[in-house]
């Protein structure tokens, strides 16, 4: 990183107050301070899905490569249709896909086409087969009035150009991507590597799963939320277990971390009055801020860099809660994840959906209530809000299929009321 260190980077910003921090403040500084890690690599295309794109792909080609049929019937010239009454055209030929017409066509004359031929020249327009009279093999009837000049032809050129980028650096590669890449008779892209995540739980009272559950423990389950969420952007993840909340074990698992991993995500142990060490070696080992995010669930958070040997790595200290983690990790860790990969900005995808009962809400924080998202009997979108919103009912997370965000200044809403919705799809 050449860029200054975190605490100087908050210290030139006005209304700064770690201990209460708005979301889109919170949103922004953690966006402008983490960099992109690049290392390029390239790879086949079907290695290629959901990684993001190293360098434009330029079109070595133009798709289609010919004008061509867009349908099976009779290829002509517009200029022969007659304005007002049917036109006969002498069958010249039939061209099939894949192949050229060799004759020539000429005034009143037409070629049988199958769809994706290439166009005789001379042609500029096709007679769907359904609509034609009388065709025999020497002659067709084009009824009055069913095309016109240029009808059901694809132009050269008209999916993409050659020279042209086709797909530009930073994007995410989906499946109708890997198809244009194909169409291009591209067999290979270069994408950047992927992003390393190292992530660990702590707490005392976690048990791994296969573990007996002793009196008051629970099974840690934000490490396998976490290894969904960070699946599905695409890391390659370092699973670290469960660690203990003391100083010894912590430092050893950041320092390990930060050793092999662009970022290390951890949960738990950044509430206030925690009885436990893990702000104090974070704040140790690194550049670390420790914020109150005026947002609920997940108030409190961590963010920053450990450095360990001269290496360094972006920190995200996510709270303990399992819903917490969840609503942290998808509206602050996932941007800067994808910004650290290298993607382009692919801001969470928003709706509108009418509240389908009252929802109360405090004017000065965020709040994201998990929510099920459908349509109503007119077919417009409706949003009812899961039962317990506590920040630790993961069942709720798992029953939702969105997220209704609750802006900063928002205060109470009432049934019908239109609210921004962010849905799980769009959250990968
Ligand atoms: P903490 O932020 O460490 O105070 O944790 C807040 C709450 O979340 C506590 O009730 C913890 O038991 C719970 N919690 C913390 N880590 C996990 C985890 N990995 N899995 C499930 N619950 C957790
Ligand atoms: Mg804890």
């Amino acid at each position: 990183m050449t860029q200054s260190t975190l605490s100087e980077f908050v210290s030139t910003l006005t209304d700064y107050d770690p201990n209460a921090l708005p979301v889109a403040q919170a949103q922004r500084i953690v966006q402008d301070f983490v960099q992109p890690i690049l290392g390029i690599e390239t790879v086949a295309i079907w290695q290629a899905l959901d990684r993001v794109l190293a360098a434009d792909v330029i079109s070595p080609i133009s798709v289609p490569a010919h004008d061509n049929s867009a349908m099976d019937g009779f290829a002509f010239q517009g200029a022969d249709l007659l304005p007002d009454a049917a036109t006969t055209l002498a069958i010249k030929g039939t061209v099939f896909a894949g192949k050229a017409f060799d004759g020539s066509v000429g005034r009143g004359e037409c070629v049988r086409i199958m769809t994706g031929a290439v166009m005789p020249a001379g042609c500029d327009t096709v007679v769907p087969q359904e609509f034609t009279q009388n065709a025999s093999d020497s002659a067709v009837t084009v009824p009055q009035g069913v095309v016109r000049t240029g009808d059901n032809r694809r132009l050269m050129g008209e999916d993409l150009k050659e020279g042209r980028a086709a797909l530009t650096q930073g994007r995410i590669l989906r499946p109708a991507d890997l198809g244009l890449l194909a169409s291009l008779g591209i067999s290979q892209v270069m994408v950047q590597r992927r992003l390393r995540v190292a992530f660990f739980s702590t707490g005392d009272e976690l048990r791994s799963l296969g573990d007996t559950l002793d009196p008051g423990c629970i099974y840690d389950s934000n490490r396998y939320t976490l290894f969904g969420m960070l699946t599905r952007l695409g890391c390659e993840l370092i699973d670290m277990g469960v660690v203990k909340d003391d100083p010894a074990s912590l430092e050893a698992a950041l320092r390990s971390a930060c050793a092999n991993a662009d970022a290390i995500i951890t949960s738990g142990g950044v509430s206030v009055g925690a009885a436990d060490y893990t702000k104090q070696i974070m704040a140790q080992l690194g550049d670390v801020t420790f914020w109150k995010i005026g947002m609920r669930p997940g108030r409190p958070m961590a963010f920053g860099t450990i450095t360990s040997k001269g290496k360094t790595a972006y920190l995200f200290g996510l709270p303990g809660n399992p819903v917490a983690v969840m609503v942290t990790f998808y509206f602050f860790a996932r941007d800067a994840l994808l910004r650290m990969m290298g993607a382009s900005s692919a801001p969470l995808p928003l709706l509108r959906a009418a509240s389908t009962a009252d929802i109360r809400k405090k004017p000065g924080r965020t709040e994201y209530q998990r929510g099920i998202l459908s349509t109503d009997a007119q077919g417009n979108p409706v949003v009812r809000i899961t039962g317990s919103q506590g920040s630790g009912v993961l069942r709720s997370m798992s029953e939702a299929n969105c997220m209704v965000v609750l802006r900063h200044e928002q205060g109470n809403v009432h049934a019908g009321d239109l609210v921004d919705v962010v849905v799980f799809d769009g959250l990968t």
